[in-house]
Protein backbone atom coordinates (compact mmCIF):
# COMPACT_ATOMS: atom_id res chain seq x y z
CA UNK A 1 0.00 0.00 0.00
CA UNK A 2 1.21 3.38 -0.34
CA UNK A 3 0.92 5.50 2.64
CA UNK A 4 0.56 9.53 2.86
CA UNK A 5 1.27 10.62 6.14
CA UNK A 6 1.16 14.10 7.71
CA UNK A 7 3.06 14.67 11.22
CA UNK A 8 4.19 17.41 13.56
CA UNK A 9 2.64 20.62 14.10
CA UNK A 10 2.57 23.70 11.59
CA UNK A 11 3.59 27.25 11.89
CA UNK A 12 1.86 30.48 11.09
CA UNK A 13 3.70 33.00 10.88
CA UNK A 14 2.89 36.51 12.89
CA UNK A 15 6.50 38.48 11.77
CA UNK A 16 9.44 37.25 10.01
CA UNK A 17 10.53 36.33 13.51
CA UNK A 18 7.57 34.64 15.24
CA UNK A 19 4.69 32.56 14.91
CA UNK A 20 2.07 30.53 16.20
CA UNK A 21 2.37 26.72 16.88
CA UNK A 22 1.41 23.76 19.38
CA UNK A 23 3.20 21.17 21.29
CA UNK A 24 3.17 17.99 18.71
CA UNK A 25 6.63 16.55 18.48
CA UNK A 26 5.53 14.92 15.52
CA UNK A 27 6.86 11.13 17.13
CA UNK A 28 3.07 9.60 16.38
CA UNK A 29 3.66 10.22 12.43
CA UNK A 30 7.06 9.29 12.29
CA UNK A 31 6.21 6.11 14.06
CA UNK A 32 3.37 5.20 11.74
CA UNK A 33 6.07 6.17 9.32
CA UNK A 34 8.34 3.56 10.65
CA UNK A 35 5.67 1.01 11.07
CA UNK A 36 4.39 1.27 7.82
CA UNK A 37 7.76 0.79 6.15
CA UNK A 38 8.46 -1.90 8.33
CA UNK A 39 5.74 -3.96 7.05
CA UNK A 40 7.06 -3.25 3.71
CA UNK A 41 4.75 -0.30 2.32
CA UNK A 42 5.68 2.94 0.63
CA UNK A 43 5.73 6.37 2.65
CA UNK A 44 5.60 10.12 1.72
CA UNK A 45 5.47 11.86 5.10
CA UNK A 46 4.62 15.35 5.23
CA UNK A 47 6.79 16.97 8.05
CA UNK A 48 5.86 20.12 9.79
CA UNK A 49 8.98 21.45 11.85
CA UNK A 50 10.00 18.59 13.77
CA UNK A 51 13.47 17.67 15.87
CA UNK A 52 13.02 13.75 14.50
CA UNK A 53 15.12 12.22 11.47
CA UNK A 54 13.31 11.04 8.70
CA UNK A 55 12.48 7.58 8.73
CA UNK A 56 14.58 5.70 6.70
CA UNK A 57 12.69 4.62 3.24
CA UNK A 58 10.25 7.38 3.74
CA UNK A 59 9.86 10.07 1.29
CA UNK A 60 10.48 13.34 3.45
CA UNK A 61 8.57 16.67 2.21
CA UNK A 62 9.08 19.30 4.77
CA UNK A 63 7.05 22.35 5.14
CA UNK A 64 5.96 24.80 7.58
CA UNK A 65 2.46 26.36 7.66
CA UNK A 66 -0.52 24.99 7.39
CA UNK A 67 -1.08 26.53 3.92
CA UNK A 68 1.90 24.66 2.49
CA UNK A 69 0.72 21.58 4.39
CA UNK A 70 -2.57 21.67 2.54
CA UNK A 71 -0.82 22.17 -1.12
CA UNK A 72 1.61 19.41 -0.56
CA UNK A 73 -1.24 16.65 0.51
CA UNK A 74 -3.59 17.79 -2.68
CA UNK A 75 -0.06 17.24 -4.39
CA UNK A 76 0.19 14.00 -3.36
CA UNK A 77 -3.16 12.81 -2.68
CA UNK A 78 -3.33 11.30 -6.43
CA UNK A 79 -0.74 8.54 -5.66
CA UNK A 80 -1.82 7.35 -2.19
CA UNK A 81 -4.05 4.24 -1.26
CA UNK A 82 -3.82 5.75 2.59
CA UNK A 83 -3.79 9.61 3.87
CA UNK A 84 -3.23 9.29 7.55
CA UNK A 85 -3.06 13.28 8.77
CA UNK A 86 -1.46 12.96 12.44
CA UNK A 87 -0.30 16.69 12.22
CA UNK A 88 -1.38 18.83 14.50
CA UNK A 89 -2.10 21.78 11.71
CA UNK A 90 -2.82 24.82 13.52
CA UNK A 91 -6.67 25.78 13.72
CA UNK A 92 -5.35 29.53 13.42
CA UNK A 93 -3.22 32.26 11.91
CA UNK A 94 -2.50 35.76 12.23
CA UNK A 95 -4.65 37.57 9.87
CA UNK A 96 -1.68 39.35 8.54
CA UNK A 97 1.87 38.88 8.47
CA UNK A 98 3.79 41.53 8.97
CA UNK A 99 6.89 42.14 6.77
CA UNK A 100 8.98 43.51 9.32
CA UNK A 101 9.52 42.48 12.98
CA UNK A 102 6.74 44.62 15.60
CA UNK A 103 8.28 46.25 17.72
CA UNK A 104 7.83 46.01 21.55
CA UNK A 105 5.84 48.49 23.14
CA UNK A 106 4.84 49.73 26.41
CA UNK A 107 1.25 48.73 25.64
CA UNK A 108 -0.67 45.50 25.08
CA UNK A 109 -1.01 44.10 21.13
CA UNK A 110 -4.22 42.58 20.27
CA UNK A 111 -3.44 39.96 17.27
CA UNK A 112 -6.41 38.91 14.64
CA UNK A 113 -6.68 35.17 13.72
CA UNK A 114 -8.47 33.91 11.02
CA UNK A 115 -9.03 30.39 10.34
CA UNK A 116 -6.70 27.99 8.86
CA UNK A 117 -8.38 25.86 5.78
CA UNK A 118 -9.21 22.36 6.73
CA UNK A 119 -7.16 20.26 4.79
CA UNK A 120 -9.39 17.22 5.83
CA UNK A 121 -12.67 18.73 5.04
CA UNK A 122 -11.23 20.03 1.55
CA UNK A 123 -10.74 16.35 0.19
CA UNK A 124 -13.76 14.64 -2.15
CA UNK A 125 -16.39 13.71 -0.23
CA UNK A 126 -17.40 10.52 -2.70
CA UNK A 127 -15.85 8.13 -4.65
CA UNK A 128 -12.46 8.22 -3.18
CA UNK A 129 -9.78 5.80 -3.91
CA UNK A 130 -7.75 6.02 -1.03
CA UNK A 131 -8.50 5.71 2.79
CA UNK A 132 -8.69 8.98 4.68
CA UNK A 133 -7.63 8.33 8.37
CA UNK A 134 -7.98 11.40 10.79
CA UNK A 135 -6.74 12.02 14.31
CA UNK A 136 -8.60 13.57 17.13
CA UNK A 137 -6.50 15.17 19.92
CA UNK A 138 -8.70 15.88 22.50
CA UNK A 139 -8.88 16.48 26.24
CA UNK A 140 -12.69 15.78 27.27
CA UNK A 141 -15.23 13.99 25.73
CA UNK A 142 -13.25 12.18 23.90
CA UNK A 143 -15.50 9.27 21.99
CA UNK A 144 -18.44 11.88 21.54
CA UNK A 145 -15.90 14.66 19.53
CA UNK A 146 -14.22 11.93 17.25
CA UNK A 147 -17.48 10.11 16.45
CA UNK A 148 -18.41 13.66 15.43
CA UNK A 149 -15.35 14.50 13.88
CA UNK A 150 -15.88 11.21 11.81
CA UNK A 151 -19.03 11.96 10.91
CA UNK A 152 -18.08 15.60 10.00
CA UNK A 153 -14.58 15.54 8.17
CA UNK A 154 -15.97 12.64 6.53
CA UNK A 155 -13.19 10.33 7.46
CA UNK A 156 -13.30 6.50 7.20
CA UNK A 157 -11.54 6.00 10.59
CA UNK A 158 -10.94 8.86 13.59
CA UNK A 159 -7.61 7.98 15.67
CA UNK A 160 -8.72 9.42 19.10
CA UNK A 161 -6.34 10.36 21.88
CA UNK A 162 -6.08 12.21 25.42
CA UNK A 163 -3.75 15.03 24.34
CA UNK A 164 -2.41 14.95 27.96
CA UNK A 165 -1.14 11.74 27.07
CA UNK A 166 -0.42 11.54 23.65
CA UNK A 167 1.11 15.10 23.07
CA UNK A 168 5.38 15.17 23.56
CA UNK A 169 4.98 11.68 24.59
CA UNK A 170 6.87 8.24 23.65
CA UNK A 171 3.48 6.51 24.84
CA UNK A 172 0.05 6.90 23.77
CA UNK A 173 -3.38 5.78 24.57
CA UNK A 174 -6.31 5.49 21.09
CA UNK A 175 -9.39 4.43 20.34
CA UNK A 176 -10.38 4.07 16.86
CA UNK A 177 -13.35 4.56 15.14
CA UNK A 178 -14.33 3.12 12.08
CA UNK A 179 -16.97 4.38 9.76
CA UNK A 180 -18.35 0.60 9.95
CA UNK A 181 -19.08 1.24 13.42
CA UNK A 182 -16.52 -0.75 14.75
CA UNK A 183 -14.44 0.80 17.67
CA UNK A 184 -11.17 -0.67 18.34
CA UNK A 185 -8.68 0.20 21.60
CA UNK A 186 -5.29 0.13 22.26
CA UNK A 187 -3.96 0.77 25.35
CA UNK A 188 -1.32 2.67 26.91
CA UNK A 189 1.94 1.29 25.30
CA UNK A 190 4.44 3.32 23.35
CA UNK A 191 4.13 4.70 20.16
CA UNK A 192 5.76 2.27 18.23
CA UNK A 193 3.69 -0.27 19.08
CA UNK A 194 0.49 1.43 18.95
CA UNK A 195 1.39 2.43 14.83
CA UNK A 196 1.84 -1.01 14.09
CA UNK A 197 -1.26 -1.78 15.36
CA UNK A 198 -2.96 0.58 13.75
CA UNK A 199 -0.70 -0.48 10.01
CA UNK A 200 -2.83 -3.67 10.54
CA UNK A 201 -5.96 -2.13 10.68
CA UNK A 202 -5.13 0.32 8.33
CA UNK A 203 -4.18 -3.07 6.12
CA UNK A 204 -7.71 -5.13 7.07
CA UNK A 205 -10.10 -2.44 6.32
CA UNK A 206 -8.43 -1.67 2.75
CA UNK A 207 -8.35 -4.95 2.01
CA UNK A 208 -12.16 -5.21 3.02
CA UNK A 209 -12.98 -2.25 1.41
CA UNK A 210 -11.50 -3.35 -2.01
CA UNK A 211 -13.36 -6.71 -1.71
CA UNK A 212 -16.59 -4.25 -1.02
CA UNK A 213 -17.31 -5.69 2.56
CA UNK A 214 -17.79 -2.58 3.49
CA UNK A 215 -19.64 0.23 1.38
O1 LIG B 1 -10.77 19.59 14.23
P1 LIG B 1 -9.43 19.11 14.66
O2 LIG B 1 -8.30 20.05 14.30
O3 LIG B 1 -9.35 18.65 16.07
O4 LIG B 1 -9.23 17.78 13.78
C1 LIG B 1 -8.06 17.06 13.82
C2 LIG B 1 -7.87 16.34 12.52
O5 LIG B 1 -8.07 17.24 11.43
C3 LIG B 1 -6.44 15.83 12.37
O6 LIG B 1 -6.47 14.66 11.58
C4 LIG B 1 -5.76 16.99 11.64
O7 LIG B 1 -4.60 16.56 10.94
C5 LIG B 1 -6.86 17.45 10.70
N1 LIG B 1 -6.82 18.89 10.36
C6 LIG B 1 -6.75 19.26 9.03
N2 LIG B 1 -6.68 20.59 8.69
C7 LIG B 1 -6.72 21.54 9.65
C8 LIG B 1 -6.84 21.17 11.02
C9 LIG B 1 -6.88 19.83 11.34
O8 LIG B 1 -6.74 18.38 8.17
N3 LIG B 1 -6.64 22.82 9.29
Amino acid sequence: MRFLITAGPTREPIDPVRYLSNRSSGKMGYAIAEAAIEAQHQVVLISGPVSLDRPPGAALISVSTGDQMFDAVHEQIGNCDVLVMCAAVADYKPARVSKSKLKKRETGISLELTPTRDILASLPKQDRHYLVVGFAAETENIEANAQKKLREKNCDIIVANDARIGMENDENEVTIFLRDGEIKKISRAPKKIISRELVKILENYFEKRLTKKIR
